[in-house]
């Protein structure tokens, strides 16, 4: 042991000497960014070249499900709009959480959007996907949706462990999360579920993607379980379209990618069907993506692809339908003290599926797409109190589902310009009693002995109700009665959760192998199969869905 251990040890005693010298808090200590010799600018790659398995998107699903098709005998390429998350480690901290979402430089790794709902959004641009630019908190789904989504639990269960073994992490007990925690157990969110990854009801803390010393780790990561020598990733490499061979009356067969790189080159990968009837070309570009690309590539409603000028490769009307985002309502709460900042690790589940979550420290007012405008408060001199933006915390609260859908169509053939979105927030009477209900909660829980002293003590809960109203991070208009009617306060103050799903449903527009329907090769593994969202936050089963799909595609491969 010796020798192993006692390098081991003075490297960490160089660390810290490092570290301390440079005048740096160990708690910001740099995370060292795996190398990987696979990871290449696509201006690197030829213009024509062959694989088993072209995976579209390198994100959240995408990442898993390629690392594991690349261990047995099949040659795998990742194309990913992004550049890589490990350049700029610093920007992808727990503390950059909301200027992340607000750059919205060419290139940053957020794009934004603004719905028809005239509610601001967000899309990964980077390699790891959603999980480079999220809140990080990990939970996993209820049993109902692996029956949903055909995933067999035994299969689930290990694909999770695979996952947290690598990226997931037990946070810190965080003041304010400890706060909110109590809040709940107190107003009876019950039971105290202690630290769990299992949807449960009641409260419990779960998991999240930072480490102790705040770095994220995502699901660019987990292609350290790839097979360095079976599998490239280019990046910059965005995807236009995906061609098909149709012979004589056949199904149609997906067999190739056209994608661009930084520089305006065009290349194309072909799977290798000719010789492998087993290469598939899978689509893991995402809610927003997948269902874009689709219809820029022929599969969707035949009339609308018409008049942009695509050919019809498949007439499929349910691509782009039943898209949906859980929508998010809550309080700010302006305390008087600074505490260290949060993102969420705690979360209470009630018996009628509303969710609630909290952060603090941060300017949600950033994100309200306004540029940064501010409504005028219907009570400076309270606010004036709360002299920071950041001395605040947002208590919030979400539904199961949700049952209000809406619709994803192309605005123009450009991939890199967001098509139009509706999501139709609070259309099922359902989903607006719920939020009813889950504010009456939320109320509660502000109300609380463990929240009283992070109060100031002559705010009202109406006057928070009265700045949440103004702040709120959208451009809807606001009703006069928002501020006393909570119907009106949920859809005048409602948020993204950033939860988007659907427009490729199983069922409606893949089976339950996720194959396209109609089409042969082709395959969408992502959020855009989903016709619920899953658990509390979905990113635990989107990593799982990927893990998992990968070893099922194995298996039949070696029939
Ligand atoms: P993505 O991870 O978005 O992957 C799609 C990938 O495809 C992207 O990398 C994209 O760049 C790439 N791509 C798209 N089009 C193309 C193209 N034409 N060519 C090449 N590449 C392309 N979930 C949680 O569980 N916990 C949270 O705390 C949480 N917080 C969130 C906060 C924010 C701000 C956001 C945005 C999301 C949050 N979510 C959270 C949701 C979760 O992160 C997403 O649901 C999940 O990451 C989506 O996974 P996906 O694989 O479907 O898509």
């Amino acid at each position: 042991m010796g020798l192993k251990y006692s390098r081991r040890f003075l490297a960490l005693v160089f660390i810290v000497v490092f570290a301390n010298f440079h005048g740096l808090n160990y708690a910001e200590k740099a995370f060292a960014a795996p190398k990987y010799s696979f990871i290449q600018e696509a201006t690197s790659a030829p213009e024509v070249s062959f694989y088993d398995y072209i995976v579209i998107g390198g994100g959240t699903a995408g990442c898993p499900l390629a690392a594991t098709l690349s261990t047995r005998d099949a040659k795998v390429l990742v194309l990913e709009r992004g550049g890589s998350p490990y350049t700029n480690t610093t920007k992808i901290r727990m503390e950059n959480f909301i200027s992340t979402l607000t750059d919205d430089s060419p290139n940053s790794i957020s794009q934004s959007f603004i719905s028809e709902d005239r509610v601001p959004g967000n899309r990964a641009r980077v390699l790891g996907g959603g999980t480079v630019i999220n809140g990080g908190f990990y939970s996993r789904a209820e049993t109902l949706f692996l029956k949903e989504a055909g995933i067999d639990e035994a299969l689930a269960n290990e694909s999770y462990e695979w996952v947290e073994k690598k990226i997931v992490y037990k946070p810190r007990a965080f003041q304010w999360q400890t706060a909110v925690r109590n809040g709940l157990l107190e107003v009876g969110v019950l039971p105290d579920n202690g630290f769990t990854f299992a949807h449960l009801n009641g409260t419990k803390t779960s998991g999240t993607l930072f480490d102790k010393n705040g770095n994220r780790h995502t699901a660019a990561d987990l292609l350290e379980y790839a097979n360095p020598t079976m599998i490239k990733v280019y990046l910059h490499a965005v995807v236009h379209k995906i061609t098909f061979t149709t012979k004589d009356g056949q199904r149609p067969k997906a067999d190739g990618v056209i994608f661009y790189d930084a520089n305006g080159g065009r290349h194309i990968a072909y799977s290798k069907h000719e010789s492998n009837n087993r290469s598939e070309i899978i689509l893991s570009a995402g809610a927003i993506g997948s269902p874009q690309l689709l219809m820029l590539s022929g599969i969707g409603p035949a009339a609308r692809l018409r008049s942009l000028g695509i050919k019809v490769v498949l007439d499929q009307p349910m691509v782009g339908r039943e898209m949906a985002d859980k929508p998010s309502n809550g309080l700010l709460i302006p305390y008087p003290t600074h505490i260290p900042l949060s993102l969420i690790t705690v979360v209470g589940i009630n018996k009628i599926s509303n969710y609630f979550e909290s952060f603090n420290g941060f300017d949600l007012s950033d994100l309200s797409g306004s540029g940064g405008a501010q409504p005028q408060s219907s009570n400076p001199s309270q606010e004036a109190l709360a002299n920071s933006t950041t001395n605040q915390a947002f208590l919030v609260q979400t539904i199961f589902g949700p049952i209000s859908k809406g619709y994803l169509e192309l605005q123009n053939t450009n991939v890199s310009d967001n098509p139009k979105l509706r999501f139709n927030y609070f259309q099922a009477a359902v989903d607006l009693r719920r939020c009813v209900s889950g504010m009456q909660t939320i109320i509660n829980v502000v109300n609380s002995d463990s929240l009283s002293r992070f109060r100031f003590r002559n705010m009202t809960t109406q006057d928070l109700i009265n700045m949440t109203v103004n702040r709120a991070a959208n451009l809807r208009p606001r009703n006069p009665n928002a501020t006393t009617s909570l119907e009106q306060y949920c859809i005048d103050t409602v948020m993204t959760f950033w939860h988007y799903h659907g427009g490729c449903q199983i069922r409606k527009v893949v089976d339950r192998d996720y194959k396209v329907l109609g089409l042969d090769q082709l395959r969408v593994i992502d959020a855009s199969t989903f016709s619920f969202s899953p658990g509390t936050n979905p990113q635990a089963t989107i990593l799982m869905l990927g893990r998992s799909m990968g070893r099922r595609i194995l298996q039949s491969r070696r029939r």
